[in-house]
């Protein structure tokens, strides 16, 4: 399968709006935050590696979503698959842990 890979409408409604998406948007457009950063509601990783194996890379696929503007069903929307290193799993879910609380 091709990645990253998109699906732009809601499954419920075929809406394309989407809450974080449009909040974002207007935040790129001033600058704040950088246009490659891809709006979530929520983010799932998931390693596709064996525990039991030493391995120095692996592929591990991240699942956006986003809340739909218009129906409010949460979906994911671009699902993405990058090579990362142990050490480099291991900074992302500490970032994605550290979403919503306050920096130290
Ligand atoms: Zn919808």
């Amino acid at each position: 399968m091709d990645y990253p890979k998109y699906f732009p409408k809601c499954p419920l409604c075929e809406s394309t709006m989407r809450v974080v998406g449009e909040e974002m948007s207007e935040l790129k457009k001033e600058g704040k935050i950088s246009l490659d950063r891809i709006p979530a509601s929520n983010r799932k990783l998931l390693p596709l590696m064996d525990l039991g194996r030493a391995a120095l890379s692996f592929p591990v696929l991240q699942f956006y979503q986003d809340v739909c503007q218009n129906c409010g069903f949460e979906y994911t929307h671009t699902i993405t698959n990058t090579k990362m290193t142990i050490d480099q799993l291991q900074v992302l879910m500490q970032q994605l842990m550290g979403i919503g609380s306050p920096q130290r």
